[in-house]
């Protein structure tokens, strides 16, 4: 956004951009006749600067999404303890131990050894640990997420074998310019949380979790449903990698 247009702006920046955000969740929201309150902003902070999420911490942002376990861990130990953290990368099971201890949730999971991971980590943790299951609703094949048929057996499965929360779905559609291609497919996830919810196979039926939507088209995703929207580069400016 304004990325590098004043000399030492980073904090006007973050700041003006998380207020910026703020507006348009709370804009969305009333459009779909949704109370802006529903909706949670993960500000995505993969490969950014601390001293820029330190400024969105000091302009009140308190929940984070990162996608490398290394990187976040570093992060962590050198930002205040009170904030949350969402894990949004491609878990690998060799990771899940340090996954379940650092992250409040695991946005992530799509397939039976992950969550079998992750449950037996956080038993020992003494940690009870919330999930979403990720699916694939563009049936890319080269995308996570479990596809959206497969997604009640490895939901039933891990709601019935494992102590994990599954409290949602979270879904990454294809990347378009265009806000509106991806319109259809928010909404079908919404459909699927809502077919699911009805067999009563989440943690919470009434209160599902629905993240979708990144910095080009969270304001589609809130008026499909979304609960938690994932935003990086609208809030920190660009990524260099
Ligand atoms: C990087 C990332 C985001 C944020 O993307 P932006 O387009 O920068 O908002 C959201 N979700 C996931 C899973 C990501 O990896």
């Amino acid at each position: 956004m304004l990325f590098g247009c004043f000399n030492s702006p980073v904090m006007i920046m973050v700041r003006d951009n998380l207020a910026h955000i703020q507006e348009t969740i709370a804009r969305s929201a009333r459009k779909a006749g949704r109370n802006p309150r529903e909706i949670k902003l993960v500000a995505v902070s993969k490969t950014v600067d601390i001293e820029l999420i330190a400024e969105a911490v000091q302009a009140g942002q308190t929940l984070f999404g990162e996608n490398y376990i290394q990187e976040a861990a570093d992060k962590m130990t050198r930002l205040p303890p009170s904030l949350k953290w969402h894990f949004i990368g491609r878990l690998q099971s060799n990771k899940a131990r340090q996954a379940a201890e650092l992250f409040e949730v695991i946005e992530t999971v799509d397939r039976w050894k992950v969550a079998a991971a992750l449950d037996s980590h956080a038993r020992l943790l003494g940690k009870t640990l919330s999930i979403l299951l990720q699916v694939n609703i563009g049936r890319e094949p080269q995308k996570s997420g479990v596809l959206p048929e497969a997604a009640e057996t490895l939901l039933r499965k891990i709601s019935g074998e494992t102590s994990l929360r599954v409290f949602g779905l979270m879904t990454m559609p294809p990347y378009s310019p265009d806000p509106e291609q991806s319109r259809p497919l928010f909404s079908a996830l919404r459909q699927l949380a809502e077919q699911l919810a009805s067999r009563g196979l989440f943690a919470d039926n009434a209160a599902v979790e629905l993240s979708m939507g990144m910095s080009n088209d969270y304001a589609v995703a809130i008026e499909e449903g979304a609960t938690l929207v994932r935003v990086g580069s609208a809030l920190f400016g660009s990524r260099q990698v």
